[in-house]
């Protein structure tokens, strides 16, 4: 299971961004200042921390310096309410990895902590399997049942956002945030039409139970593992 180190005092930003990592299936740890991130931190275990700049005690900039002083494998996404681009800069320079101004949408941070994870895992290039469905990212090729399949670019990527959390429901708003990036189609009928042309393609559109795809409405989409 991945685990996640959530570092920020603001409880307000800390319990839904905590809920989300949650429900996306990672194993979530928050603490609530500097010397605390630091010492789990530097503890080991963990894949991700995600630091808040601003923290009492020792603020984020120290504590990313420190982690990166020790360990190279942990990856550090930094949260900041400022936003220029000097604090940009010196954030990159103690070592995150990648960089998210305050506010931010949920369903965008999800997507960087997912491209984060998936650079540093260099899991671009894994083989995911689920039943008969396969997707071979170096190759960008799908096959169901030892058949290779044609997609479209949309349709790939979106079987690749749940292919990657296969067994669990990924929200409408994450599969818009990895696949269509900053274009905000929440409302519109793209992602149902790329939906509806994939379940086509990879032959899943027998009776509702028996689909590979499940489709939780209003929520989202899960890939079923068996
Ligand atoms: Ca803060």
């Amino acid at each position: 299971m991945t685990a996640v180190l959530l570092a920020e005092d603001d409880e307000a930003i800390a319990a839904p961004l905590s809920r989300a990592l949650g429900r996306e299936g990672y194993d979530v740890t928050i603490e609530q200042t500097g010397p605390a991130a630091l010492e789990q931190a530097l503890a080991g275990g963990y894949d991700l921390l995600i630091l808040d700049l601003g923290l009492p005690g020792i603020d984020g900039l120290e504590v990313c310096r420190q982690v990166r002083a020790h360990s190279s494998e942990l990856a550090v996404l930094m949260l900041t309410a400022r936003t220029d681009e000097v604090d940009f800069v010196v954030g990159l320079d103690a070592g995150a990895d990648d960089y998210v101004g305050k506010p931010f949408r949920l369903a965008e941070l999800m997507a960087r902590v997912r491209a984060l994870l998936r650079r540093r895992g260099g899991g671009e290039g894994s083989v995911v399997e689920v039943g008969g469905i396969r997707l071979e990212p170096a190759a960008r090729r799908v096959l169901v049942n030892g058949t290779e399949i044609a997609l479209a670019n949309k349709e790939y990527e979106l079987l690749r956002v749940l292919l990657e959390h296969a067994g669990h429901v990924v929200s409408r708003d994450t599969i818009l945030a990895e696949v269509w990036g900053g274009v905000d189609l929440r409302g519109s009928k793209t992602l149902d039409m790329h939906m509806s042309w994939l379940r086509r393609k990879i032959g899943d559109e027998g009776p509702i139970a028996k689909r590979r795809i499940t489709t939780i409405r209003g929520v989202g989409f899960r890939i079923n593992t068996d």
